[in-house]
């Protein structure tokens, strides 16, 4: 096969072994038109927890697609371990995959449905005994090996599923929404169980779910979709506390934009903005690029950053005066069992998300004046909206 160019290049043998995969330049197009991938260039590290998160149809089932090999790219190439795959098909890649629905065989026994991919490799009849058995109490199975699957939980299924991924001990398992179809508490025992098997295995796993927390709990890395395209790829840390834009920052946790005009680019790393809101407040820029006065931005401060008091009277000596601080009415007091969400009114009509420890949140009503306030190095520029002079 004419592998094109190896994108390894003439890099160094540790950089050889550090990635498993590598997309470069991939696109896809189911239409000839849309393009459901667009442009990736994505590295897998071997070892590593990736997770591909986004909404619905962002292109996170594409890439998974085109990896194990069931749907083929439309332009660029796949790379694992230095070989160029993306022409193979998917028994040879050698690949794991885990479907949110269990797709078990139904007229087979729990073990015979994990026997099955080591009976397509023709494996010796003992090693297969030895290694469903094996894969079995990974998932703690090993006693339901004779029941069919119709005779399990949801759960158990799953269990199952991802037992028949492993057992052929493939270099990486990818999993599309594996728990989707499963309650919250089991949802999260699952969540436990799969990292435990990463870390016990050291195998990599390539993970898609739509849902932030899974990807905040579980992932090495996240990459976040956005139409086709990795949006910021990073450590969950990095991701909610870093975010690059204001797609990442509210797709990720929650988030209070606040857009505004740059007035005082300052002399250290803070600048001085004017919000919309109604208050001038100190920010920081998250990304690298220079501001400039007079420039239109979006900022940002997270809901669980922002602190609160009934009126500007009681606001602490050390907030510095008159920044950093808005004022408005509460709109709605929400329960959260282990904290309370305010919403917020500001005076100018924009809404605020305010988390408050349980403690706190006794001094507020709904209807009553509110002043929310923060520290500086919370408030965050994401984005230049435009260059300014149109304000
Ligand atoms: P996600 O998994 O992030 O929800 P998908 O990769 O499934 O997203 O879909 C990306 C885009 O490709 C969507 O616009 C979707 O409608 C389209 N798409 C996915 N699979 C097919 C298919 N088999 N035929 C045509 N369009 C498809
Ligand atoms: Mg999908």
């Amino acid at each position: 096969m004419d592998d094109g160019l190896n994108p390894y290049g003439n890099g160094s043998a540790a950089a050889k072994q550090d990635i498993l995969v590598q997309f470069r330049n991939v696109s896809k197009t189911y239409d000839g038109n849309d393009l459901a991938v667009r442009n990736l260039d994505l590295d897998v590290r071997k070892g590593e927890f990736l997770t591909l998160l986004g909404p619905s149809g962002s292109g996170k089932t594409t890439t998974l697609m085109m990896l194990a090999g069931f749907e083929s790219p439309s332009d660029g190439s796949i790379w694992l371990s230095g070989n160029r795959i993306d022409t193979l098909p998917p028994h040879r890649r050698g690949i794991g995959v885990v479907f949110q629905q269990y797709a078990l065989f139904p007229h087979m026994t729990v073990a015979e449905n994990v026997a099955y991919p080591l009976l397509c490799r023709k494996a010796p009849k003992h090693e297969i005994r030895d290694k469903v058995q094996n894969a079995l109490e990974l998932v703690q199975l090993a006693d339901f090996a004779k029941r069919k699957p119709s005779q399990l939980s949801g759960g158990q299924q799953q269990r199952v599923a991802l037992s028949r991924a492993l057992v052929f001990e493939p270099s990486i398992v990818l999993m599309d929404e594996p728990l989707g179809a499963l309650d919250r508490k089991l949802r999260e025992t699952l969540q436990i169980e799969i990292r435990r098997i990463h870390q016990e295995l050291k195998v990599t796993i390539v993970y898609v779910t739509h849902d932030q927390n899974e990807a905040l709990t579980m992932s090495d890395r996240i990459a976040v979709y956005r139409n086709g395209e990795i949006s910021q790829i990073d450590t969950p840390d990095e991701i909610y506390g870093n975010p690059r834009d204001s797609y990442v920052a509210t797709f990720v946790g929650e988030s209070n934009l606040l857009p505004g005009v740059v007035t005082d680019t300052g002399g250290d790393h803070t600048v001085q903005v004017a919000l919309d809101a109604g208050a001038p407040a100190e920010a920081v820029a998250s990304g690298g690029a220079a501001l400039l006065a007079g420039q239109r931005i979006a900022a940002s401060v997270r809901p669980e950053n922002v602190r609160a008091c009934a009126s500007l009277d009681d606001l602490p000596d050390t907030c510095p005066a008159g920044l950093n601080r808005l004022e408005g009415t509460v709109a709605d007091i929400m329960f959260l069992g282990e904290q309370y969400r305010l919403n917020v009114s500001l005076s100018d009509g924009q809404a605020f998300i305010v988390k408050l420890p349980i403690s706190e949140a006794s001094r507020f009503a709904v209807g009553h004046p509110i002043v929310v306030y923060w520290d500086r190095s919370d408030l965050r520029i994401l984005e230049v909206v435009s260059a300014g002079g149109d304000t």
